[in-house]
């Protein structure tokens, strides 16, 4: 009569181990996949985002940040908004640029959604660049390095208040890990340069200067094959890319750095497109491309 008892005991215990892992791991978690955290979200003129589209009309632009699953590891690319942004904006968003540059609340951070999912540690954060709405959360992750370009990490030294960009409350003190990204693994999807993150051609960066001098991409092939490339602001909508333009004029002077070298990285991306089946690209902002790949802890894979 023990013995009975005793199997279901331990048989129990081998189950609520099992979900315990799973759970950890995230609903049927990919071998190599990734998950969007929408940590926040403002509703912008349609115009703004789409060429061609209505200025009367609304749609939603998302703060999110990427959470790339390789095996084993787990990498953030971009951290959205975190914790701190409510006083980050108060400290370095010039009042006159309000108008422009908002988010709803509530905000829950990367970090938050992270922590309560029971995720095993970050390896890293990874930035496309150092602005104000991909860099919020990057004093949420003290113990892990935070990865970026060269020419970013100038930016990130040089940062200053008073402009929507990269901001001293959110990239300055002695608490980062900065990790400069050597791109040394060759071309790669006809991009010069990249770094393929686990030699194995599943996670690659790419330099994509124009909205900063040091913005990078990231490919991601999952387990089913599918290519998804994400391009941080280099467009703010898929439909941008498509059209092969560059962003709304007005839009355009206040956030890309160069705006020729934007453009041509926005072409480079659409021939990509056009010659790569199958390839999804995902700009930062994009709630349109977002909402139908689907939140954590939803996997795509
Ligand atoms: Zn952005």
């Amino acid at each position: 009569m023990f013995r009975p008892v005793l199997a279901k005991l331990l048989l129990a215990l081998a189950l609520s181990n099992s979900v315990a892992t799973s759970l950890a791991a995230g609903s049927s978690a990919p071998d190599v996949g990734f998950a969007i955290i929408k940590t926040s979200q403002v509703a912008v003129r349609e115009g703004m985002l789409v060429p061609g589209g209505s200025f009367l009309k609304q749609i939603n632009s998302n703060f999110s940040a990427f959470l790339i699953k390789h095996r084993q590891d787990y990498l953030l690319f971009d951290t959205g908004m975190g914790r701190q942004i409510d006083s980050q904006y108060q400290q370095d968003m010039p009042m006159w640029l309000r108008l422009f540059f908002k988010y709803d609340h509530p905000v829950v951070s990367a970090r938050e959604q992270l922590d309560k999912a029971g995720l095993p540690p970050l390896r890293r954060v990874i930035l496309s660049h150092s602005h104000w709405d991909h860099a919020s959360g990057v004093l949420d992750f003290p113990e892990v390095k935070i990865g970026v370009s060269a020419p970013e990490k100038d930016a990130i030294d040089h940062a200053r208040s008073g402009a929507a960009t990269t901001w001293p409350s959110q990239v300055t003190g002695a608490a980062v890990q900065w990790e400069i990204l050597d791109f040394k693994s060759g071309p790669y999807k006809g991009y010069a340069q990249s770094l393929d993150l686990y030699q194995d051609g599943t996670v690659v960066l790419v330099p994509m200067p124009g909205h900063t001098p040091g913005s990078i991409g990231l490919f991601v092939t999952v387990d089913s094959g599918a290519v998804y490339f994400f391009i941080g602001d280099v467009a703010w909508t898929q439909d941008a890319v498509l059209a092969g333009a560059p962003k709304f004029w007005a839009a355009e002077l206040l956030v890309d750095k160069n705006t020729s070298q934007t453009l041509a990285s926005v072409t480079q991306v659409r021939t990509l497109q056009q010659i790569a089946s199958g390839l999804v690209v995902v700009p930062a902002h994009d709630s349109k491309v977002q909402d139908a790949l689907g939140y954590f802890p939803n996997w795509v894979k």
